[in-house]
């Protein structure tokens, strides 16, 4: 295929604002496709090469990109930075130097999406003495082939600024639509997606295996499965009313890992299927010691003081994902890994099995172990029983806990009822805290202009639409130097129209690609006029008083933020509590 369709693609994907025109664009392109292809196209669409867990991560920064943008159309490097103060999009920058570009290389050959994988793959992978200089190369040799529009992508992919809009689900509907004539296979795609976390892989097994071939696939030991979600309740009462009789589990604050081991090799993956194996030697020991050959299961990884066999917090913990000063930080900072569940052992994928029996197989490979141990779990039927645990938890700094249905499986990359968690509240705020997207941001007046930014623009996530709906204006909790960090942050994703996955009453001074995820609170949740999550026609739901608690997540991605159905369960909650506190 010419990587001038997939630049043209590319193009009308950025000015669309319906998701339904989206799905239709890609499945055009990608019924043209072979499954090679097919899983390229993939990949460049996420801004990748390679499935987030192999590590190989395509990125450059601007420097690089103005060096090659410089010698490639044999313009003064200081140009290309003042042309890029204007523009303030060096693609913008590359397309309009190479319109301007008077003579054609000599042997010039068209571009084809392979060679620019190819070519991309190769910048992604470079390493060591003179990775820079072949990285330069690389793309200049894209650039001197590339007509304008081209070399606009070229340009912005490797940076990470390409800014389409097209989520995961949206990929997922168009691969279905194109190779299986309709979006109803959805869940189908979906399903092997949640089991290998590989999307490009998943395309070329479906132009190659169809349908049959995308059931058929299992859990792969080193290839991380996409997480199982929990839904939230306000109650113990609630719990028990939807699942009777139930396990309950101790919900700690530190992070998921998720752990393979095959023999003598063991993995470790983030919640965000990032390969974190090296951060961990401590797990790693403990993992390699299992009596399993193969297994894969997943817990909680929390730093535990030593000495007083107390927790410590979330602000501890966190210190231990780090690259660098691992062992120092190891010592300082142990961790214990509080396992939850099990999917594969010994050959077997457990995942469809019940929470039960599961259980139980998780608990006999944990027998006498500490570092990695089952993590505290009760079983009752009773709200009061529930509660009493629930409490003690809190009382010993616990997060809250996390219920789950004895009969369920195991429901890879989805937030269903098999798991619910409750967790400890504050007085005069929302029972938990939810988790935005940031949307766009207003400048600000008064004092706040100085800053270029007053507030943000937020919203939550809509997993049957694939989209992001406005909740709040969030201006508060903001120290000022979050302020000028935010609007840096922001800038370098701002885009100059709405994004197509957000849908918006309101138009702040500048929209941004949905990619940060902040956490908030607020003193309740209202009905507005204003906001379109849960519109019903006339009014959506809205935080009122919204604050920030905390900095950007690097742990979720936009799709992992609150939905909008936790909203209005959320605010269904609070109304029964009014309600009945007005009866009394
Ligand atoms: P949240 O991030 O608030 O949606 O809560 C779900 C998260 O709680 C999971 O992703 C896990 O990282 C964490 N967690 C802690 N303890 C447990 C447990 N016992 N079972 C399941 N998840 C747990």
């Amino acid at each position: 295929m010419q990587f001038r369709d997939l630049a043209r693609v590319f193009d009308r994907l950025e000015s669309t604002s319906s998701r339904l025109e989206m799905i239709d664009t890609l499945a055009s392109l990608f019924s043209s496709a072979d499954g090679k292809t097919a899983r390229k196209i993939v990949y460049l669409l996420q801004g990748r090469v390679a499935a987030p867990y192999t590590g190989i991560e395509l990125g450059i920064g601007e420097k690089l990109a103005m060096a090659a943008i410089s010698r490639a159309y044999g313009v003064d490097i200081s140009d290309v930075e003042r042309e890029y103060k204007e523009k303030g999009d060096l693609g913008l920058v590359a397309e309009a130097l190479s319109a301007n570009k008077k003579q054609m290389t000599l042997f010039s050959q068209p571009l084809t999406v392979d060679r620019v994988y190819s070519n991309f793959y190769r910048i992604a992978t470079a390493s060591g003495y003179g990775s820079q200089d072949l990285k330069l190369r690389l793309l200049v040799d894209l650039l001197n082939d590339a007509e304008p529009l081209e070399a606009r992508y070229i340009i912005r992919i490797p940076l990470g600024k390409l800014r389409l809009g097209v989520g995961d689900a949206t990929i997922i509907e168009a691969l279905a639509l194109a190779v299986l004539g309709s979006r109803d296979y959805r869940p189908d795609v979906e399903r092997a997606y949640n089991l290998c976390s590989d999307l490009g892989y998943v395309a070329e097994l479906l132009y190659e295996k169809g349908l049959e071939g995308i059931r058929s696939m299992g859990i792969v030991v080193g290839i991380p499965i996409r997480p199982a979600l929990a839904q939230r309740a306000q109650s113990a009462e609630e719990i028990i009313a939807r699942l009777g009789r139930c396990a309950a589990e101790a919900k700690y604050d530190g992070f998921r890992c998720q752990i393979h081991k095959k023999g003598d090799q063991v993995w470790i993956f983030s919640r965000r299927m990032e390969n974190m194996t090296d951060m961990f030697p401590d797990l790693i020991a403990a993992a390699k010691a299992l009596p399993a050959d193969t297994i894969v299961f997943e817990g909680e990884a929390i730093a535990v003081n030593e000495n007083t066999g107390e927790f410590y917090p979330f602000q501890m913990t966190i210190q231990r994902k780090r690259k660098y000063g691992v062992s120092e930080a190891s010592k300082e900072y142990p961790l214990y890994l509080f396992a939850f569940d099990i999917m594969y052992l010994n050959g077997e994928t457990l995942i469809e099995r019940p929470y039960r029996e599961r259980r139980q197989i998780l608990e006999g490979i944990l027998r006498d172990r500490k570092r990695i141990q089952p993590s505290e779990k009760i079983e009752t039927d009773s709200a009061d029983e529930l509660e009493a645990f629930f409490e003690s938890c809190v009382e010993r700094g616990l997060e809250g806990i996390v219920a789950k249905d004895l009969n369920a499986p195991y429901i890879a990359g989805a937030r269903k009822w098999s798991w619910i968690k409750l967790k400890r509240s504050y007085r005069g705020e929302l029972s938990d805290t939810i988790d935005v997207v940031i949307l766009g941001y207003y400048k600000g007046r008064g004092k706040r202009s100085q800053f270029g930014l007053g507030g943000i623009l937020v919203g939550v996530y809509d997993p049957d639409e694939d989209s992001f709906k406005t909740i709040a204006k969030v201006g508060s909790g903001f120290t000022e130097e979050q302020l000028v960090e935010m609007k840096k942050l922001l800038d370098d994703i701002a885009v100059s129209h709405r994004p197509a996955r957000v849908s918006a009453f309101l138009e702040p001074d500048v929209w941004v690609e949905p990619r940060y995820v902040i956490t908030v609170t607020a003193d309740e949740i209202t009905r507005s006029p204003n906001h379109t999550a849960g519109w019903d026609g006339s009014r959506g739901y809205a935080l009122r008083f919204p604050r920030i608690v905390g900095w950007v997540r690097d742990d979720k991605g936009p799709e992992d933020a609150t939905t909008v159905q936790e909203i209005i369960d959320m605010y269904k909650d609070q109304k029964h509590v009014q309600v009945s506190e007005n009866e009394a």
